[in-house]
């Protein structure tokens, strides 16, 4: 086999698409943010950044910084091991300790990312249980779902945010198995919110585990940043809350949080938790100080939604059609994969704003779109030029306008 010429006619398949992936290379400034550099063949230009995950801008907060600093400076670069082989520093232990507290569960284990938390965990959970169905939501993030898929268990999709369609499938399961529901309470790509409680309703009343992905949630919602569990009163209710620190909290990592029989059953028995080097010290120390600093302040959140009501509006009053939701992602749907990378394009080399295209299969066809996250540090001068930036693409490229 010619494996380069296979390389490049599948990538060719790609570029046919519009879905090829082209990254934007950024520097991110310190103090700055959401302005960035970006590296370009015609060389440096200043962007600023609409569509980033550090939500709240903690990956530039002094406090997360310091703690980081001094993290190195006190013990050095990596872990230098695995958790069970001299990886474990007691700056993991405490984190897991805060994650514990923030979810108000026994325990809670760290990974190295979120996508490894939900691989590992439902990986687990869903091979070693004996007999056990898995009710997931249509809606799920690819981590989950590998995850799943891993575990070669048998799985049932239920359709997004649907009670009524999870509890007749539920009902049409062996009642004697064991049964897991998966879902999130924040979709990353929609920014629409599950209805949890009604969730666990059902999940209740036929005896299901429920595994609640947060990881759009925490630092956000809730009063001390637990997520939508937190702010609805309902985290006791889930057996598994899963979450990022590489979001809201600015830094990197994933975690779990639960009861201490099930995260110590994950510790003792997943491979994706055994057989990798612990996150460094200084990650460990900074999302520790992020997540401290956002259970005692609000100021971050408040100023965060005010923002996106502000964005909303100024959208509206442009007539930009974008889809009403109760969080803090605003979806402008373009419905068509290369007008949505033209667009995006053109807002990056022309007007220096940075909204990535999101196209199939992230989302359907159909639905392509631009994914825009204002942050508190997005000034008011931001909004304006972002919004005035749509209103004149619209015109050109002749799409469709929300009627007031
Ligand atoms: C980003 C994301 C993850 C993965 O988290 P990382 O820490 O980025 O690996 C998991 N679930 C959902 C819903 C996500 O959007």
């Amino acid at each position: 086999m010619n494996f380069e010429q296979f390389f490049r006619s599948e990538l060719d398949g790609l570029h046919e698409e519009g879905r090829y992936r082209v990254f934007a290379d950024l520097e991110r400034q310190r103090g700055e943010f959401p302005k960035a550099r970006r590296h370009t063949a015609d060389g440096v230009k200043d962007v600023t950044v609409w569509c980033s995950n550090d939500y709240l801008g903690m990956g530039q907060h002094p406090k997360v910084i310091d703690a980081m600093k001094q993290a190195i400076d006190h013990c050095g670069a990596g872990a230098g091991g695995t958790r069970n082989i001299s990886g474990t520093t007691h700056y993991h232990v405490l984190l897991e300790q805060e994650l514990a507290d923030l979810h108000g569960k026994e325990s809670a284990l760290l990974f190295t990312s979120g996508y490894v938390s939900n691989w590992a965990a439902l990986g687990t959970l869903c091979s070693r249980i004996p007999g056990i169905i898995v009710f997931s939501d249509a809606g799920n993030h690819a981590s989950m779902i590998e995850g799943i898929r891993h575990a070669k268990c048998e799985r049932v999709i239920f359709k997004h945010n649907s009670v009524a369609d999870l509890e007749a499938k539920l009902a049409a399961a062996d009642p004697a198995a064991p049964k897991l529901v998966a879902f999130e309470s924040v979709y990353s790509m929609d920014g629409d919110i599950a209805p949890i409680k009604e969730i666990c309703d059902v999940a209740e009343r036929y005896g299901a585990m429920t595994y609640l992905d947060e990881v759009h949630a925490v630092g956000m919602y809730g009063p001390r940043g637990g997520g939508i569990a937190e702010r609805e009163g309902l985290m006791h209710r889930l057996t598994v809350i899963e979450g990022t620190l590489g979001k809201a909290f600015g830094v990197m990592g994933g975690y779990i949080a639960a009861s201490a029989a099930l995260c110590d059953y994950i510790r003792s028995f997943a491979s994706g938790f055994i057989f990798t080097t612990a996150l460094p010290p200084a990650l460990a120390a900074g999302a520790l100080a992020s997540i401290r600093h956002l259970k005692e302040s609000q100021v971050e959140r408040f100023a965060h939604q005010e923002r996106v009501r502000r964005l909303r509006s100024a959208l509206d009053r442009n007539g930009i059609p974008h889809l009403p939701n109760p969080s803090h992602i605003v979806p402008v749907i373009v419905g068509d994969a290369a007008k949505c990378k033209w667009i995006s394009d053109l807002l990056l080399d022309n007007c220096g704003i940075y909204v990535q295209p999101i196209n199939y299969p992230t989302v359907p066809k159909k639905t392509e779109r631009l994914r825009i996250t204002p942050t508190p540090l997005h000034s008011d001068g931001d909004i304006d030029h972002l919004v005035g930036a749509l209103h004149q693409l619209w015109s050109r490229c002749a799409l469709a306008r929300a009627v007031a």
